[in-house]
């Protein structure tokens, strides 16, 4: 889904368009309207802006507006059958036109899941990532034989063959899993069910 600002969860929201629809995508008013149908909870725009996130954009109006500063949420997930699955969850760039749409909602974009390749999220500077199709990128590669670490790493030169950055975390249908980033930093995290869990890959 995408321009939905008064969805909470959209994860949610694009798991019911997934399960409960004949579509891959819906944006604005009609995402809207299918939430309110498949019972997810709306809420207003405003109760989704947190203090931190309006001063930060305060501030970058303040000095001219420059684009920047990202805050994806994105997950992989493989099952014990070899399942793979994929959510990425953003508001997208500080600055950002109305109307701009990013990566994380475009199938083979910032997201992307195959059980016959595997399962990608990515974060970082949206154009660049559609414009190598990134997660489709790092699947195609795994299919191809590719390491998972191997994969992601060719995923961020994609990136930054276009001038790009950003992160990308991966997970073959055989439970490897594995990350890269050209940014500063990215928070990343991995556990088994509901046990081991660790920040290491
Ligand atoms: N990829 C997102 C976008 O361009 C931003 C982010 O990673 O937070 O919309």
């Amino acid at each position: 889904v995408a321009a939905v600002p008064d969805v909470k969860n959209p994860v949610l929201l694009a798991l019911a368009v997934l399960e409960r629809s004949p579509h891959v995508l819906l944006v604005g008013e009609g995402a809207r309207q299918f939430a309110r149908e498949a019972g997810v909870p709306t809420c207003a725009a405003e109760a989704l802006i947190t203090p931190r996130s309006r001063a930060r954009w305060e501030a970058a109006r303040a000095r001219g507006g420059a684009a920047g500063g990202h805050g994806t949420v994105g997950a992989v997930a493989v099952s014990r059958e070899g399942h793979v699955a994929a959510a990425t969850s953003t508001g997208g760039t500080l600055g950002k036109r109305v109307g701009r749409v990013g990566d994380s909602p475009l199938i083979g974009a910032g997201t992307y899941a195959d059980d016959a390749s595997g399962a990608a999220s990515l974060t970082g500077r949206g154009e660049a990532i559609i414009r190598v199709v990134a997660a489709k990128h790092a699947c195609d590669l795994l299919r191809q034989g590719a390491s998972v670490l191997d994969a992601a790493r060719s995923t961020v030169a994609a990136l930054e063959r276009v001038g790009g950055e950003g992160g990308v975390i991966l997970a073959s249908p055989r439970g490897g899993l594995a990350f890269a980033f050209n940014t500063a930093r990215m928070a990343r995290a991995w556990c088994v069910g509901a046990g081991a869990e660790g920040d290491d890959f």
